[in-house]
């Protein structure tokens, strides 16, 4: 017996159940619904056909190497001019001994920064990242997004792939889903004029797939887009995905409005934000994962949104300071949730906890690394 009260939902759920991809339609007519328990039970169907009962996150270190930047995307509060009051660049040393202060039982370091004219470069990052998988081959090294990529390209005058291949030979094993943004060109026009642009955000991960290195994908929502656009970026992601298979986890990135030029827009709503994840699953039919970032929607909501599609709740973080780009935005999640509290939450919403890395190799929840003992020198 169908559960729909909504009945324009009926031919989706019939494509769904048929492995149909949906359409630009069938993604605004689930953006319109009011029907909101009908969204949630589809989406918890496919992502239970994608991941069964799991639902997963990561021991991980989060850091924010570097906030200096000139895009100048008006989104952001979180890049500095070099000698403005804020600005945060960390020498190779003080991020390796920041990813090792607490210990080295964690499967992910997991670093992204601006565009810094000194740090962001290959003569910093690729000492770097060979030293750390030397020591502790046992953490994947999920860092940059493609929009640093792009500018790790034009600044060492560089393909994507020979960036690409040097990255992956010193350790790279994951890009984040970072600085796609919303993929409409009116958007990007407006809002972030100087970073990367749609069509070579997604090079970047399609190239890179193809070297062996994974990556995630992410939208920013709660500015200009309009629900359209919302869509058209979720079907350019499949569309990508179907061309060059590699993205492991979509993350919906909901704007946070203090210190920036767009507070107008003010923060988005627990409806949009559950809603998101649903449509997300939907849409997304070759993605296996969706996932809910609890620094980004707070734990409550993205506990919620269990039950809306996501089967990923990210990171430990396992700093007390490090994540910027958030919390110079206002957001009032802390730094850290420790593993038992992710155990907690997603056995309360009725699912299995399941530790990860980022590449979703799975993990005893008490595994400990034999490494141990390596000091950070
Ligand atoms: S979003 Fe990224 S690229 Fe844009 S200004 Fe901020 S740090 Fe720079």
């Amino acid at each position: 017996m169908s559960f729909l009260i909504d009945h324009a939902l009926r031919p989706i759920e019939h494509k769904l159940d048929e492995g149909i991809p949906l359409s630009l339609e069938d993604g605004m007519a689930l953006w319109r619904t009011r029907d909101l328990h009908t969204l949630g039970r589809l989406a918890v169907r496919q992502k239970e056909r994608k991941s069964g009962k799991n639902v997963y996150y990561v021991l991980n270190r989060y850091i924010n190497s570097t906030n200096v930047c000139y895009a100048a995307c008006k989104f952001c509060s979180f890049a500095r001019g070099e000698k403005e009051e804020g600005a945060v660049r960390m020498t190779a040393d003080e991020v390796v001994a920041k990813a090792l202060e607490t210990g080295t039982n964690f499967n992910q370091l997991h670093i992204v920064g601006g565009h810094d004219p000194r740090q962001l470069s290959l003569d910093y990052w690729l000492p770097l990242m060979r030293r750390f998988k030397e020591r502790l081959p046992h953490v994947q090294l999920s860092l940059f997004t493609a929009a640093e990529i792009d500018y790790l390209a034009r600044r060492h005058r560089l393909g994507y792939r020979e960036v690409l291949t040097k990255l992956r030979d010193a350790g790279l094993d994951n890009i984040n889903g970072g600085g796609a943004e919303i993929f409409s060109e009116r958007f990007r026009r407006e809002i972030c004029p100087n970073k990367v642009d749609a069509a070579n955000w997604l090079a970047i991960h399609e190239e890179a797939h193809g070297l062996g290195i994974a990556s995630n994908a992410t939208m920013l929502y709660g500015t200009i887009e309009t629900l359209e656009e919302r869509v058209e970026h979720l079907i350019r992601l499949r569309e990508s995905q179907a061309r060059s298979p590699g993205y492991n986890a979509f993350i919906p990135l909901a704007f946070h409005p203090d210190g920036n030029e767009l507070s107008h827009f003010g923060w988005t709503t627990g409806l949009d934000d559950v809603k998101m994840f649903a449509v997300a699953r939907l849409m997304l039919n070759n993605f296996d994962h969706i996932k809910a970032y609890w620094m980004i929607q707070g734990l409550k909501v993205c506990q919620v949104a269990l039950q809306f599609g996501a089967d990923d709740m990210d990171g430990t973080h396992g700093s007390t300071d490090e994540e910027r780009i958030y919390h110079s935005a206002g957001t009032q999640s802390g730094q850290y949730v420790d593993d038992r509290e992710f155990r907690r939450l997603i056995e309360a919403a009725g699912y299995v906890p399941v530790r990860r890395n980022t590449t979703y190799d799975v993990f005893p929840h008490d595994w400990k690394p034999q490494t141990a003992e390596l000091t950070v020198a």
